[in-house]
């Protein structure tokens, strides 16, 4: 007689399974097995922007190189300032930005100056223009409640020599350049980009121009992935799409090893019968992660080929962007010099109930805005579906939740990672 029950496996549509490690712990396992780009290129100044710098940067010089003026306006010495009374001042001449007045100033008299203009000998404090009364070309008054040093930039007080301006392993942004600038540097030396190879598999993707037959689709991932390398400033090789073959995903994979620190793939990381990946990074290297705790993207491989780092990404084109943001973008960090950064996450109030069970970690798409009351929050894109991809293109933050999370009702507080920002 059968009987009458059958016995099933885990799968990636419960919502635990013992196997699959939280997102913390497969985020540290990655981390410790990646090592950081050693080789590094001189560049200009404006190559280097969104590089990891190899260096120390440090200031030869005090910047500002002299003490000068904030404002414009009439330079004194702050010990002849009015006390209660209104006083009037002999103006000797004018110092500019670039062109300094050069003789010194005495009680009883001042210097007009500009912004930026260096400080004539025997002044230390300027009163604006504003608060000023012209009495004639040549004399002014100035009535008491000015401070000593006031209105003045002391030499040294944004860089001093010798201070290290920017570390090595920071990630060049717009200000690191001015500040490089500002210290007369033009050329620094950064890590090399990391090359990263990606390819998607699966047997039903076509690539945009081909005709769809039935049960084809376009394949996207590939498109998602090249936008988010290219925010990351890599070197990107885009290896097309692979068949779900053993010896075509063989070959691809020995292909991209030579030509890459790291390999991402999506689809066939599941238990489908199609579903290779993990089975030849087996064969061919070593896989250090299978499951990981985590809705969208709970089937995720993680290993190595050789030197070349491994991760095999979910197909569902959601997983493929979720999975990334969690552990790609810190493995890349890492890998190109700079440490991974966690995101900037805060919390804000939840517009939207949000349904979730217990024990896994949920990467939940949202729209994070002001309500008319100018308070930030966060309501749900809608369908959140791992094949749902308009949910990510409509989101401009992922709403993280946590694994003992049990669901959140309007108004609760929650966990959002911005993205798609600019500057
Ligand atoms: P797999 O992980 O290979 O089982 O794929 C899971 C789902 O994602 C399937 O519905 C695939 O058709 C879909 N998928 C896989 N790769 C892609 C891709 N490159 N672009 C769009 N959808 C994909
Ligand atoms: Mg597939």
């Amino acid at each position: 007689m059968l009987n009458d029950k059958i016995k099933t496996q885990v799968s990636c549509a419960d919502d635990c399974d013992s196997e699959a490690i939280s997102v913390e712990t497969a985020r540290r396992k990655i981390l410790a097995k990646i090592s950081s780009i050693n080789s590094t290129e001189k560049l200009t100044l404006h190559q280097s922007l969104n590089r990891v710098i190899a260096q120390d940067i440090v200031s030869t010089l005090n910047v500002p190189g002299h003490t000068n003026s904030a404002m414009d306006g009439y330079a004194l010495s702050g010990d002849d300032l009015p006390e209660t009374s209104i006083l009037q001042y002999q103006v000797i001449g004018t110092a500019f930005a670039g062109r300094p007045f050069e003789q010194p100033c005495f009680a009883g008299e001042c210097v007009r100056i500009m912004t930026g203009a260096v400080m004539p000998a025997g002044t230390d404090t300027v009163v604006m223009q504003e608060h000023t009364e012209e009495v004639t070309e040549t004399k002014i008054r100035l009535t008491s409640g000015h401070k000593k040093y006031q209105n003045v930039r002391q030499a040294g007080e944004d860089i001093s020599k010798d201070s290290i301006v920017v570390k090595q392993g920071h990630y060049i942004q717009a200000a690191d350049l001015g500040v490089i600038a500002s210290i007369g540097i033009g050329e620094v030396n950064v890590y090399k980009k990391p090359r990263i190879a990606f390819f998607s598999t699966g047997d039903e993707l076509r690539s945009i121009g081909d005709t769809l037959d039935s049960g084809d689709i376009y394949d996207s991932n590939r498109y998602s992935l090249y936008g988010m390398l290219k925010k990351l400033n890599v070197e990107i090789i885009d290896l097309g799409v692979v068949k779900d073959k053993l010896s075509d995903l063989r070959e691809a994979f020995k292909v991209a090893s030579t030509q890459a620190d790291l390999i991402i793939t999506t689809g066939g990381v599941s238990v489908g019968e199609a579903d290779f990946v993990k089975e030849i990074l087996e064969e061919m290297g070593k896989m250090h992660i299978w499951k990981i705790a985590m809705k969208p993207g709970r089937p995720l491989t993680f290993g190595e080929l050789g030197k070349t780092m491994f991760f095999g990404l979910p197909g569902n084109p959601v997983s493929v962007m979720t999975t990334f943001y969690q552990f790609v973008i810190p493995a890349i960090q890492h890998l190109s010099g700079q440490g991974a950064r966690p995101p900037l996450t805060f919390e804000v109030v939840s517009e939207s109930a949000l349904r979730k069970r217990r024990g896994r970690f949920e990467c939940q798409r949202g729209i994070l805005s002001r309500n008319e009351t100018g308070q930030l929050t966060v309501a749900a894109t809608g369908k959140q579906g791992s094949g749902i991809l308009t949910s990510m293109s409509r989101a401009n933050c992922l709403i993280l939740l946590s694994e003992d999370c049990d669901g959140i009702n309007a108004g609760d507080l929650v966990t959002v990672h911005p993205f798609n920002t600019y500057l």
